[in-house]
């Protein structure tokens, strides 16, 4: 079953507003079986809206739009689906009573404009909006359906798992589709394809497919496959998926889009075990990342961020005759950072790291993008140093993304 998604709004295509409507319909779109045939952006324009519908219509059973419900004049979604739909508006008295209680809850005037939120084609099944008060719109036509919604990606996905997911599964027979993503960290996509060649060979022909998805330091491995029996399906591709992974063990961390800040925070939970960071070239990224996780309070005690190099000496203890005998980014700097942290923080692990993240002050010894990393535990601290990248951006989040794995096989020994 195919269906098409078309996000509207002229932000879109000036790129002032990134597409993450698109991103995440499709990727929910996915799990339930529905294959995404084509994603199109298009303006704020009628005749564009009108043609935009009119091909989706001609390809496509399902049809997922976003975008210019707002209710202000540059949004002109909704009379365009009237015209689509050859209905025309009546005032919804149900919806006009919840966008009334959602001004008076937020102690606003309710202005004429809002009202005509309520106004809704006579030809579509109302969508509620739980979250804002651009209702959502459930249109067939020759055997297709539309959904209209707002562009707030908040309503777009309260609209979709409140009244849209159900509805699909209902009206759609569709095949059943299984996913695993295995996240590795350390090595370029086409060493991993090299390292898997063999194994990768045979997928086709036992009806799996295999994709790559890098990204900085990272490569999300993919398995999919699509069938009637789900029971099946998913025995095969765990098969696939454990098969793949004891070909790579050293750099696969995870599962299924589990970032590699989730993976060590749980380790550190479940060994009771804490950690601090030292950050020179990353800048409190590495802390960052580890306190996105919920309840990381259990094992993050803190961090320095160790710019200059008196934080350096004076917080984590280097010594003044490592710094200039071997600079800041050196295996003896940045193993005194980690001891200096573990110590100072008093945590069972330490992070650290100190590289040249550029554009500028790379040398010839130490170019752009020379980071050392180090991990203090309790049995010493361990050290490396990587060569990544000419982008400032790329070499922090690849020093962070490292360090964070080398804490990683270092808890799990
Ligand atoms: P609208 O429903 O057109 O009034 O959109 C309201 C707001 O939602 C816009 O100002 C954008 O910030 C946001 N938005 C619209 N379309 C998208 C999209 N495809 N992805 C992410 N955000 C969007
Ligand atoms: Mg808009």
């Amino acid at each position: 079953m195919l269906a098409e998604i078309i996000t509207i709004g002229d932000e879109l295509l000036i790129g002032q507003t990134v597409d993450t409507n698109s991103a995440w319909l499709g990727a929910e779109l996915a799990k339930i079986g529905v294959t995404v045939y084509q994603v199109t952006s298009i303006p704020d324009e009628r005749a564009r809206i009108l043609q935009a519908l009119a091909n989706a219509e001609s390809r496509v059973q399902l049809v997922l739009m976003t975008g210019g419900l707002g209710p202000t004049t540059d949004d002109i979604t909704k009379p365009t689906l009237c015209e689509y739909f050859n209905t025309t508006l009546e005032r919804n008295t149900a919806v006009l009573q919840e966008i009334e209680g959602f001004f008076t809850r937020a102690g606003l005037p309710l202005l004429e404009v809002n009202r005509q939120q309520a106004d809704l084609p006579k030809a579509c099944t109302v969508l509620r909006n739980s979250r804002g008060t651009a209702s959502g719109m459930w249109f067939e036509q020759n055997d297709t359906v539309f959904v209209s919604m707002p562009g707030v990606p908040h309503e777009m996905k309260g609209i979709m798992q409140d009244e849209v997911f159900e509805r699909v599964a209902q009206r759609f027979d569709r095949p059943a589709i299984v996913h695993r993503t295995i996240m590795t960290q350390g090595q370029g996509e086409s060493f991993i394809a090299q390292r898997i060649a063999d194994w990768a060979e045979a997928l086709p022909g036992k009806g799996i497919k295999l994709a790559y998805l890098p990204g900085p330091g990272q490569v999300r491995i993919r398995l999919s496959a699509s069938g009637p029996d789900e029971a099946a399906l998913t025995r095969v591709v765990d098969e696939e998926k454990d098969a793949l992974v004891a070909l790579i063990p050293d750099i696969v961390y995870g599962f299924d889009n589990t970032p590699l800040w989730q993976v060590v925070g749980d380790l550190l939970v479940a060994n009771n075990a804490t950690v601090s960071t030292a950050e020179s070239c990353t800048g409190g990224t590495i802390a960052q990342l580890l306190t996105q996780r919920p309840g990381s309070s259990a094992f993050f005690q803190g961090g320095v961020v160790a710019y200059a190099n008196e934080v350096k000496m004076n917080l984590l203890g280097v010594t003044q005759a490592d710094l200039e005998a071997y600079g800041a980014v050196s295996q003896a700097v940045v193993e005194q950072m980690a001891r200096g942290a573990r110590k100072a923080l008093g945590t069972t692990y330490a992070v650290a790291t100190s590289g040249v993240a550029g554009p500028d002050g790379g040398s010839e010894e130490k170019p752009v993008g020379t980071v050392w990393m180090a991990v203090a535990g309790p049995d010493g601290v361990e050290s490396v140093v990587k060569t990544f990248s000419r982008s400032r951006e790329r070499n922090i989040q690849r020093a962070t993304l490292c360090v964070l794995d080398m804490l990683r096989k270092k808890i799990q020994g």
